[in-house]
């Protein structure tokens, strides 16, 4: 879970950035793509955040029925799937909770590790679920893992491109080339959306097969995972939102040259 904070955080900064980056230099004055498309996908991914905080701060304080520790549920799912070599860490922080595809690690938050709350024994589930994906070979993964160096570049050099081909009008392609690069950022939160969504219906489905959750359990778990969920749904519409703003800046200046 710590990824959607992470995304966050990177989503946050590049959108201000943008302001000042492509508005200015434009002389638009106020850049309506960014109050019209930005802003609103920026509200959307608040209510989700807050959404998920909500939900984790009320079944953290819920007992789970079995009185399970986050680790506990998560040794017991791994072992179910002959997965018995890969280690469960502890990680500092909250909803720090990740797995490592690199080092083949669950890394559970010190509050979900030992913790017995119902939040705590969905969240470990959850990265269980990535565990198994990474064991069986989930396709939407393999993609996903593919995408990250292009995304990682493109990030990197999409904003200077479109900046200099806004700048220098005679090389408004590189501008255009930008917006490809940048649209492998969209990309890759689309192709998160099943690796995550995925990694949820595994936990649901493998604390109800195990036993390790009785119906109220059941019914948090799916709450705090669907609110979890829907954080992933919100860095996508931002991803778009600012994809399209690009798209758009670029596309009218482009239509201000022919004229
Ligand atoms: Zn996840």
């Amino acid at each position: 879970m710590l990824e959607t904070l992470t995304l966050f955080a990177q989503g946050m900064y590049t959108d201000q950035s943008n302001a000042i980056g492509v508005g200015y230099p434009m002389g638009i004055g106020i850049d309506y793509y960014y109050v019209l498309l930005v802003i609103p996908a920026m509200i959307i991914a608040l209510i989700a955040q807050a959404k998920v905080k909500s939900a984790y701060s009320k079944y953290a304080k819920v007992g789970n029925s079995r009185n399970l520790t986050g680790a506990q549920a998560a040794r017991m799912i791994l072992d179910s799937h002959g997965l018995t070599y890969v280690p469960i860490n502890v990680v500092q922080g909250e909803l720090t909770d990740h797995f490592n595809p690199t080092d083949n690690t669950v890394n559970l938050s010190p509050a979900v590790y030992s913790g017995t709350s119902v939040a705590s024994i969905g969240i470990a589930a959850h990265e269980v679920g990535h565990a198994i994906q990474h064991a069986e070979g989930y396709t939407p993964n393999k993609i996903r893992s593919a995408i990250i160096p292009v995304t990682n570049f493109g990030s990197q050099v999409s904003m200077i491109l479109i900046l200099l081909g806004l700048v220098l009008s005679s090389f408004l392609w590189l501008a255009y080339l930008g917006v490809i690069l940048y649209s492998t950022a969209t990309l890759f939160q689309l192709v998160t959306l099943p690796v995550e969504f995925n990694a949820s219906n595994r936990a649901l489905k493998h604390i109800k097969e195990l036993g390790i959750a009785n119906d109220d359990d059941y019914k948090g778990v799916k709450k705090v995972l669907t609110a979890a969920a829907m954080t992933y749904v919100a860095a996508l519409i931002t991803s778009l939102a600012n994809f399209l703003r690009l798209l758009l800046i670029v596309r009218g200046s482009d239509s201000r040259n022919r004229r």
